[in-house]
């Protein structure tokens, strides 16, 4: 169980998209980035932990960098939407992922559980985030898109709450600290002056 719980808290879940979590897998795009799928198998188990694959599939490099090509692409892509262009480059690499096919899926008659069956399951998984990408940039979701509001992080996100006022990726990480800081700003400003 504390294997299963450090390999939760290896990878961000909750920008509210599948393809906004692949893009998360950069952390503080916007100051010291940090790829937490740079290392050796990370991608391979951040595939996993996104329900895609059932076991942490063996990736070549060349099968990584497909993965972080799209990321970067979907990144692009997402980013441009928010700014009202679509940047051309980023389109066409998520436009290709998006192609493959998605699994069939098949029952098993004795246990009743579904595998989903695939020529070449990576492209699949690919494709299944680069659709949720082309999804999330043209329908009703795009306007709420937004990038958190702490300046070192920017990661984005689909701000789903009722109201549309959700400022960071996560109350517990970017929206305390951004408190703190308000909270020391204002006692500093308070105490010098006359
Ligand atoms: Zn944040």
């Amino acid at each position: 169980m504390a294997i299963a719980r450090s390999m939760e808290s290896e990878f961000r879940f909750n920008s509210g998209r599948l393809s906004l979590d692949l893009a998360a897998t950069i952390r503080r795009r916007a100051s010291k980035p940090i790829d937490v799928i740079a290392s050796a198998g990370a991608g391979a188990r951040w595939l996993k932990a996104a329900g895609l694959f059932s076991e942490a599939p063996a990736l070549s490099k060349g099968e990584e960098a497909r993965l972080t090509e799209l990321r970067e692409a979907i990144w692009q892509m997402v980013n441009g939407a928010m700014h009202g262009k679509l940047p051309e480059r980023a389109v066409s690499i998520v436009n290709r992922a998006a192609r493959y096919p998605l699994g069939t899926p098949q029952l098993d008659g004795t246990t009743g559980t579904v595998s989903v069956v695939s020529d070449d399951p990576l492209a699949t998984a690919i494709s299944i985030i680069a659709r949720d990408a082309i999804d999330l940039v043209s329908g009703p979701l795009k306007k709420r898109v937004k990038a958190c509001d702490q300046p070192d992080c920017r990661m984005l996100f689909v701000d789903t709450s009722p109201g549309g006022q959700r400022r960071w990726c996560s109350m517990q990480r970017c929206g305390s600290r951004a408190k703190v800081h308000a909270f020391k700003r204002k006692h500093a400003a308070s105490g010098h002056a006359h």
